[in-house]
């Protein structure tokens, strides 16, 4: 009878797995049409000066609403994207699309000098010859100044092929696009190899922000070092996964400037983030008597 049970149990098991399998294999269909079908959308989160709370920008994060399945998380279609090159389309839509819209927010709100957008880059899209290309091309058809644009990549692929990942980013640089390496501290890579890249900021991981308010003292040293060193290198430095009071205090004691997460905003839709900006520009007047949104 137990024999019987453990043959139960594996079957169950290989349906579960074939079960995946079919899933990915199906999203990965739908997803070459996502893309014609204009099922993504380009969600906002803001980042901010942890000393005064102003938004100092926003990052684009995709959503895809699946016809049948309602909205897939991008940790689950941004793998499958990568994997069959179809990423290159996504990433370069979502890359318009933010630009094209932060563009119309410069224009019309009182936005800061150095507000930026950051974009995700996946490092395979690095691998794309005409990447360079297609980031210039769509910078003159948004009108956004390359100072305004923010590329976010993760440490670990990277390292893959360095020669070409450090022309890739080179070139990006030389446009004028800043660098950030994302989810700091959580890849494999060799900090002499790091260095070699022009990043010119670095956004800690979310899973050191989320142990600050547990008093653990290794995770404070962590950050307080991740913090010195990037200041030695010339970044700057933004924390992930704020969630409350505990941790901007914490950030703040130990030199952090920025920080991006839930305790500022979720990310959201372009209606609502433009909410965050202020009052349009010329209807400022409208905000006398009215409830005041700064911090
Ligand atoms: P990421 O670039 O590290 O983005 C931050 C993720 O953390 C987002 O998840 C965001 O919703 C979430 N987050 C922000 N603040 C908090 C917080 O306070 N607490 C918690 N628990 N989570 C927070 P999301 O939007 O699901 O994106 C997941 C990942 O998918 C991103 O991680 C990024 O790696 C990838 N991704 C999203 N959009 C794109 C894209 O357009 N292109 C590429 N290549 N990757 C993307
Ligand atoms: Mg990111
Ligand atoms: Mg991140
Ligand atoms: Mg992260």
């Amino acid at each position: 009878a137990a024999e019987l049970r453990g043959a139960g149990k594996w079957v169950l098991f290989e349906e579960s797995m074939s079960k995946l399998r079919d899933q990915r294999l199906q999203l990965d269909i739908d997803l070459r049409t996502a893309v014609k079908r204009e099922e993504f959308e380009v969600f906002y989160q803001s980042r901010v000066h942890l000393d005064t709370g102003a938004i100092c920008g926003f990052e684009a994060l995709v959503r895809w609403n699946h016809p049948t399945r309602g909205q897939v998380s991008p940790l689950e279609f941004i793998p499958i994207a990568e994997e069959s090159g179809i990423i290159h389309d996504i990433g370069l839509w979502v890359l318009e699309r933010a630009c094209e819209q932060t563009q119309l927010w410069r224009k019309q709100y009182n936005l800061a000098e150095d507000f930026e957008v950051s974009v995700n880059l996946s490092p395979q899209q690095c691998k794309e010859p005409n990447l360079v290309s297609s980031v210039t091309e769509i910078l003159q058809r948004t009108g956004l100044p390359a100072s305004s644009l923010n590329l976010e990549l993760t440490e670990s692929l990277l390292m893959e092929d360095i020669d070409q990942a450090k022309a890739v980013l080179h070139a990006l640089k030389r446009l004028g696009i800043g660098l950030k390496i994302d989810d700091f501290g959580t890849g494999y890579s060799c900090l002499k190899y790091l260095c070699q890249f022009p990043f010119d900021s670095l956004k800690i991981d979310r899973s050191f922000t989320k142990e600050l308010d547990q008093d653990s003292v290794e995770i404070e040293e962590i950050v307080r070092t991740i913090v010195q060193m990037a200041g030695n290198l010339k970044m700057e430095v933004v924390a992930e996964g704020v969630e409350n009071a505990a941790h901007v205090s914490r950030l703040r004691e130990l030199g952090c400037k920025y920080g991006q997460g839930f305790l500022f905003s979720r990310p959201v839709n372009a209606a609502a983030a433009e909410r965050m900006l202020g009052p349009k520009r010329g209807q400022e007047k409208h905000r006398i008597g009215g409830p005041t949104i700064e911090a």
